[in-house]
């Protein structure tokens, strides 16, 4: 870990301002299951991941839980409220697979938002592309069966973290796809007698790439596409 391993957002900055904004951050490693920022709170640090997985989560007031947004080292995190007005939000962000990334204070990285143009354009571009992802999210939760929103989930959990072997419980899992811990021991159980995916004291591996495509719905590819070119 240090300067070589890298987020996207920090590497599109323009040069001399991305090193002297650099030097105002800190770097942290935190485990699967940290709270990025909570819901209805002020986020206290803003993060630009630079290995490891995120999900934004909404909880509804029964305990059920579903995930809305997923973020890697594409972004920062958080987005929306770097660009002004209220700054909590119904959702909170957590920690899904080992993270690293650099941190700074919240509100200072909304106020270097408001003076720097370069940085002010990338949260828009970012903000942009989760908004999209957001609502593909939306309609794949309300449209598309467990197993197959199980595997475009995988899918894009190894294109974030380049981790073919994922570590993840099942009340983690039920809490990404907005099912019951039963519909998604049923899931994981079809990928893997079909040889898709090895599923060992929570650690899900993709065994075929190739057919897991073939069993997630079409989210996949939309969300994959979102991903490419981010900044473009
Ligand atoms: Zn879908």
């Amino acid at each position: 870990m240090g300067l070589s391993s890298d987020n996207l957002f920090l590497e599109n900055l323009p040069q001399p301002y991305r090193n002297l904004f650099r030097s105002r951050l800190e770097e942290v490693s935190l485990p699967a299951g940290t709270v990025l920022y909570e819901a209805e709170q002020v986020p206290r640090y803003a993060f630009f991941i630079t290995s490891g997985l995120a999900s934004k989560m909404v909880s509804m007031s029964d305990g059920h839980t579903a995930e809305i947004g997923l973020a890697g080292s594409e972004g920062v995190i958080p987005c929306y409220y770097l660009l002004g007005g209220d700054p909590t939000s119904p959702a909170r962000c957590i920690v899904q697979t080992e993270v690293t990334a650099w941190r700074i204070p919240f509100p200072e990285l909304r106020r270097e938002v408001q003076l720097s143009e370069p940085l002010r354009q990338l949260v828009m571009k970012c903000a942009q592309r989760r908004s999209m992802i957001l609502s593909q999210l939306a309609a794949c939760n309300r449209l598309h069966e467990a197993e197959q929103r199980l595997a475009r989930w995988l899918l894009t959990a190894h294109d974030l973290t380049g981790a073919s072997s994922i570590l993840l419980n099942q009340v983690l899992l039920a809490e990404v796809l907005g099912a019951r811990r039963t519909t998604v021991t049923l899931a994981a159980g079809a990928l893997r007698r079909r040889k898709l995916i090895s599923y060992r004291r929570g650690h899900i591996q993709i065994l075929d790439r190739a057919r897991l495509k073939e069993a997630a719905c079409e989210c996949y590819e939309t969300v994959s596409s979102l991903f490419q070119n981010y900044y473009g």
